[in-house]
């Protein structure tokens, strides 16, 4: 069908006007949804009932006990740029209300029949309005006791077009519970209900933050909670944050806000991503709750009409302050992998958690290695080295003896209690048995190792290159012919990495020496290891890029292997390294290190009443 231009320019119908915005601002039942709970919360409302039907397109009902819309004011709520929330390009520019566009109501009157119900506090009875199809009821006395009502039914009856874009009911509802609960995440303050085909799906009481977000999100997600408090210059985050060991396949469970606002941000999910990288494999989603606060004259809101976009000022300055807050909250030893603490938990409880070691800067736990007595050729020596080198660590005292097997087994339970408590035993050459406060620690000594490897070698190359150690013989080491190529072509590669390495034959390599500090020294599979990286990332991106990479590779091939058997002060020691290192309470691929099990839950497992 051609268009029929000979009918020259025409000014469109306020009708058809008001059609094109809704384009924008009501999508579907979901947005229409967000957009009225906007203006109850914007209307001051502490509690918000949500009535749909259908999945919200029969009806979509939302009644607020906010301020309310006097009686000669109806009219103009439901006019296009019509609001009461700014008045100026001022206001524009530090506008702290969710809405201030002026045009939600009337959209959604031109795709609905709207019926507006409201009451100020100051009025005799409640008024109301009917808008369908563009055309205004009159003004008419109602029954309400406080605030507005807003109904819209049948959404689209008159754009057919757009109404064949709806999906299901249970689509469309799924949509709608969705920003209702985007929505109540952030305002935990205000009562929210919301009932589907008369059906109840969720009654929110008022309560604390922490509380709504374990409303919504779960007691799974509680328990793997690390709370995120950060402020410098103009912002301020606080929230929750999920432990890496409770990730997710999809970004289902993250919210971010800005101002209250819910958006998503590309420039926010890339510095909360960045912060996990380390932690989580690459696969996987965090899961997050985290109000941003910003000074509203350092952020624009009125990007899209739906609001759900913003840009910053000074976008590289969130970027920072977001990654630094969460790397700080991630990089807590024990609080961020205690996968059984409630982090959530009351406050004195948390502070406890958070002073055995959180706030140790990178700088504070780097403990300079020790090369004199390094004994790479006896290896059973090789967790002396930690215990040396922790000496600021309480308790380290007792477990430095190595091989003194007549240290405390069991020892008392007091105040001094470390957090990851006394080794007991180890268990089929995996698994780390301890004792602290709350009962039993489980530790995966490989795992665990690993971590603390990899943060010490990533600490050791930042501040320079690698350390070495000369071997009193040079070793000889058969690899492929392709091998020595690559050995011959990056000699300062593997020298940053503390390795001196010669090529003998064309199938065989010198290792002259080999990186200081690093106990248990797998030498053969470590270099292969490090070959199979060089070849896969290039030489170009190995040290740069891929550095933590090929940290991870050596700091794999260095850690304490399965069947080793450890002595009790061996195993002290590994605990006294995790309580020191940051991030301990996961491997390198963002698997846990630990679990505690509590004399609670053992009670439970023996059903013995205390
Ligand atoms: P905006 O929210 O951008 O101002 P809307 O079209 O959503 O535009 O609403 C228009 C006006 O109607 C608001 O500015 C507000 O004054 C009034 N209003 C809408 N909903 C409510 C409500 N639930 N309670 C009180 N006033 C409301
Ligand atoms: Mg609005």
């Amino acid at each position: 069908m051609a268009t029929d231009l000979s009918a020259g320019i025409r000014v469109l119908p306020e009708l058809l006007i008001n059609q094109i915005a809704a384009g924008e601002v009501v999508e579907r039942p979901a947005s229409a949804l967000k957009e009225l709970l906007e203006n109850s919360l914007d209307a001051g409302a502490t509690r918000v009932d949500v009535m749909l039907e259908q999945g919200g397109i029969k009806a979509l009902q939302v009644g607020d006990d906010g301020g309310g819309i006097a009686k000669d004011e109806l009219v103009l709520a439901l006019a296009r740029h019509a609001t009461s929330k700014i008045g100026s390009l001022d206001d524009l520019e530090r506008v702290g209300s969710l809405g201030f566009r002026g045009e939600a109501l009337a959209s959604i009157a031109s795709v609905a029949r709207l019926t507006l119900t409201s009451r100020r506090a100051e009025a005799q009875h409640a008024w109301r309005i009917e808008a369908l199809g563009g055309e205004l009821s009159a003004v008419e006395p109602a029954a309400l006791s406080e605030g507005t009502v807003v109904r819209a039914e049948d959404l689209f009856f008159n754009t057919p077009a757009r109404r064949k874009f709806l999906k299901t009911e249970g689509t469309e509802y799924s949509h709608a519970q969705d920003a209702f609960l985007r929505i109540a995440l952030g305002v935990p303050d205000v009562a929210m209900t919301l009932t589907h085909n008369g059906r109840r799906a969720f009654n929110l009481a008022a309560t604390a933050a922490e509380s709504r977000i374990a409303q919504i999100l779960g007691d799974e997600f509680r328990t793997a909670a690390i709370p995120v408090h950060g402020e410098g210059g103009a912002f301020r985050v606080s929230g929750v944050i999920a432990a890496p060991t409770y990730s997710r396949t999809g970004r289902d469970e993250q919210y971010v806000y800005v101002n209250g606002r819910f958006v998503r941000d590309k420039l926010v999910s890339h510095a909360i991503r960045s912060a996990y990288e380390d932690v989580l494999h690459h696969q996987r989603q965090p899961a997050y709750a985290l109000f941003l606060e910003i000074d509203p004259a350092l952020v624009d809101v009125n990007v899209h009409p739906a609001k759900s976009e913003v840009r910053f000022r000074d976008s590289r300055a969130v970027h920072q302050f977001v990654f630094h807050a969460l790397n700080k909250a991630l990089a807590r030893p024990v609080a961020a992998g205690q996968p059984a603490a409630a982090a959530l938990a009351p406050e004195g409880q948390l502070q406890r958690a958070g002073a055995t070691g959180g706030g140790l800067s990178p700088a504070s736990t780097f403990t300079p290695f020790h090369q004199a007595s390094l004994g790479i050729e006896q290896p059973r020596d090789f967790y002396a080295v930690m215990t040396k080198t922790a000496p600021t660590v309480p308790f380290a005292a007792q477990s430095s003896a190595v091989g003194v097997l007549d240290a405390p087994a069991l020892p008392k339970v007091n105040g001094d209690m470390p957090p990851l408590g006394f080794a007991l035993a180890q268990l089929h050459g995996v698994y780390v048995l301890a004792q602290n406060a709350n009962g039993l620690v489980l530790i995966d000594m490989h795992a665990a190792h690993e971590r603390i490897m990899y943060e010490r070698l990533k600490t050791a190359l930042d501040l320079s290159r690698l350390s070495s150690q000369p071997l009193l013989t040079p070793t000889a080491l058969a690899v492929a012919e392709r091998d020595t190529e690559l050995v011959a072509q990056n000699t300062e590669f593997f020298a940053a990495l503390g390795f001196d390495l010669a090529v003998l034959s064309p199938r065989e390599i010198a290792v002259r020496a080999v990186p200081a500090s690093l106990p248990q020294l797998d030498v053969p599979n470590m270099l292969r290891a490090l070959l199979d990286d060089l070849r896969e990332y290039g030489a170009s991106r190995a040290l740069t890029e891929q550095r933590n990479e090929i940290l991870g590779t050596m700091a794999c091939h260095a850690a304490v292997r399965a069947n080793r058997m450890l002595t009790i002060p061996e195993m002290n020691a590994l605990l006294r390294d995790m309580e020191a290192t940051e991030r301990s309470g996961q491997c390198n691929h963002g698997r846990p290190t630990w679990f505690q099990v509590t004399m609670d839950e053992l009670d439970k497992m023996f059903m013995r009443g205390r």
